[in-house]
């Protein structure tokens, strides 16, 4: 593990070699982007939708070149810190191939993950099985195959893995100190105490359970970098907890996920950095390892919606269209995510389908089901739009076709995704 592998496909065009050589890309239909990848999606969508008429189911849009520069950019801010990327953010396999093709290793949830993960070619040992509590049928799995790497934070985990794994190593997963601030807060529902650590580490001392290291998850769509600080601090005084119960030498921390693209994780890697220089300098045969979801998956993806309904109540348009609360967007009640749509009026305004300059009226849009809980947005200032024009989502790729439902008989597992890569250099 370490940095080397990571990097070891190199930079720029070369990486973008390796994906679109990777099993999951291979063999499928890849557009190629001018520079400047929004607009250039935007453009890709525009002339699918003009080029086949009858195409008006939802499809999504992966940009490779965007998980390349991702990938790059991880590797500049955090070069010792082995992503391990969170399939339930988005088990897209095109995405999971590229991915594995850029280094990266994955954490796995269940079963089925890690048979998505290792039918794509990747090696047991690059997968993580981080759920602290698993069925048992599970792990019997994954000892089967080999993944030899999971978290708990429960006695009755150890006892589990003591009957059904015993050659599995494990990460005592922390609740990290502070994750208030985050979207989603994970410590309600897993990590250990800090009264909880010392019985937690002599019970796997006494099951004869190697404990390799620490786990935290500082909760998803973290907003204070401090968070990280606290955890990293937390981890620290575990690592000395099982050297004073004689237990042999922790060598893996694991910072888990979190993270988002842009200011936030600029700031967040650098907090990072700084505290493990504080807390764990100069440790021999260190493994760094992160759980990162969104960061890889919410601006790799766009999602194209079809207007199949519209109707006008005095000043107010509302729209319906074909994928909604029960499908991709299912990000608003769970990720509490805000989401944009940019009007595609190629149908209704084909000389200016963006409608650039066109007056905006205030606008609903709802889903596609038979719920009025499922509108997608209110207030939304749109151009006149018509029945066959369309809605453009752009950074739809976090935790959303992943969660979403076939209820009302619309189904979010049918939505297929047409892969693109812009130039990442
Ligand atoms: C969901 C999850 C992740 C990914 O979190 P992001 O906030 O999307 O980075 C990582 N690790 C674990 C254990 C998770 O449950």
């Amino acid at each position: 593990m370490g940095s080397e592998q990571v990097r070891a496909v190199g930079s720029g065009n070369k990486s973008l070699q390796a994906v679109l050589s990777s099993p999951g890309v291979k063999g499928k239909k890849v557009s190629s982007l001018g520079k400047g990848s929004k607009q250039g999606v935007f453009d890709l969508i525009q002339s699918i939708v003009n080029k086949k008429q009858e195409v008006k189911d939802p499809f999504y849009v992966l940009d490779l070149g965007v998980v390349v520069g991702l990938m790059e950019k991880w590797n500049l801010a955090l070069p010792n810190v082995r992503p391990f990327y969170a399939v339930k953010c988005n088990p897209e396999p095109a995405f999971l191939g590229a991915l594995a093709a850029l280094g990266s290793g994955f954490d796995c949830a269940s079963r089925a993950e890690i048979e998505a993960v290792l039918s794509l070619g990747v090696s047991p040992d690059r997968i993580v099985y981080a759920n602290p509590c698993k069925a048992e049928t599970h792990i019997k799995y994954a000892a089967g195959v080999g993944v030899n790497l999971t978290t708990f934070d429960s006695r009755d985990e150890i006892e589990k893995i003591r009957r059904w794994h015993p050659k599995c190593a494990l990460l005592l997963r922390l609740k990290a100190p502070s994750d208030s601030g985050a979207r989603c807060p994970l410590g309600p529902k897993y990590g250990a105490l800090p009264e909880e650590v010392a019985p937690l580490l002599q019970a796997a001392q006494a099951a004869r359970i190697s404990v390799a290291g620490v786990s935290f998850h500082v909760g998803s769509g973290a907003t204070h970098s401090s968070a990280y600080l606290g955890a990293i601090a937390a981890a620290k005084s575990v690592f000395e907890t099982a050297a004073k119960l004689g237990m042999p030498r922790m060598r893996v921390l694991n910072i888990g996920g979190g993270f988002t693209m842009g200011p936030q994780f600029d700031e967040a890697s650098t907090t990072i950095k700084s505290a493990l220089r504080g807390y764990f300098p100069d440790e021999p045969r260190f493994t760094l390892m992160a759980e990162p979801g969104r960061f890889f998956a919410e601006t790799a993806f766009t999602l194209a919606t079809n207007i199949i309904g519209k109707r006008v109540r005095g000043e107010l348009r509302e729209y319906w269209i074909n994928d909604g609360i029960y499908g991709s967007m299912n990000c608003i009640l769970y990720d509490h995510a805000t989401i944009t749509a940019l009007p595609l009026a190629c149908s209704s305004n084909a000389g200016n389908p963006t409608c650039r300059g066109m007056r905006t009226f205030g606008s609903t849009v709802f889903g596609p089901t038979c719920d009025a809980l499922d509108t997608v947005l209110t207030g939304h200032q749109l151009p006149e739009l018509q029945v066959n024009d369309w809605l453009v989502f752009p950074n739809m790729g976090a935790y959303t076709a992943s969660a979403g439902s076939n209820f009302n008989g619309f189904a979010t597992s049918a939505i297929c995704t047409r892969l693109c890569y812009s130039n990442p250099c």
